[in-house]
């Protein structure tokens, strides 16, 4: 099983620990109380890819965004393989506030982190405060892969999408497929785990 940290980042009241319970429970609650500290619930997934069975096991992070927590932040990012950026669809100023998040876990989480932009609370379309142009012009400034992920913990619209994607990523960028036995094992690592296989490093 392979494991990957996944750190949800964004201003207090974004809808991060609604995403997380959606994913992880498929629930959802109107009144959810605010996390204190820091909170992380771990998800299997199987994912299919290059027609084989990967299952993955997800531990996601989710900070409570307190200002007295904030010496936790780097020790929140630290290893992290992929970093979910939320901003609050019906509150202009989360874009905003994300430009801080966004450099403490460039800092520190692993140097290959898989970035996803998350729009969220998207069933509340006529309280909707940031545009889509907004959005796009805060995407494209940072470069973050090919898509916003537009989602509703509420609805569950393309909550699951977002951490496939991600999941995914995290495949292509961290495991390789052994040339002996067809099994995935770590870029880390130059032999394969499952049948021994040594894997020539390529010259760059
Ligand atoms: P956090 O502080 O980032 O963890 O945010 P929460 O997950 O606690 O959400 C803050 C508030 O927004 C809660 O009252 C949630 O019920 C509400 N909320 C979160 N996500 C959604 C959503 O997709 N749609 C709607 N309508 N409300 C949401
Ligand atoms: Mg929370």
């Amino acid at each position: 099983m392979f494991k990957f940290k996944i750190v949800l980042a964004g201003d207090k009241n974004v809808g991060k620990s609604s995403l997380l319970i959606r994913f992880c429970e498929g629930k959802f609650h109107e009144d959810l109380k605010e996390t204190i500290g820091v909170d992380f619930k771990r998800k299997k997934v199987v994912i299919n890819y290059d027609s084989k069975e990967i299952p993955l096991e997800l531990s996601i992070w989710d900070f409570g965004g307190e200002d007295k927590y904030r010496s936790l932040f780097p020790a929140y990012a630290n290893g992290a393989a992929a970093a979910f950026i939320l901003f609050d669809t019906t509150n202009k100023k989360s874009l905003y506030g994300l430009e801080n998040w966004v450099k403490i876990i460039a800092d520190n989480a692993f140097k290959n982190v898989v970035w996803i932009f998350i729009a969220t609370k998207i069933d509340l379309k006529d309280q909707r405060e940031v545009s889509k142009k907004e959005a796009l012009t805060f995407f494209e400034k940072y470069r973050w892969g090919k898509e916003i992920f537009k989602t509703s913990a509420k609805t569950g619209e393309n909550v699951e999408k977002a951490f496939i994607h991600t999941a995914r990523k995290l495949i292509d960028l961290n495991l390789q497929n052994c040339t002996g036995c067809g099994d995935f094992f770590s870029k880390k690592l130059n032999y394969c785990t499952i049948c021994g296989e040594k894997i020539e490093k390529k010259q760059l």
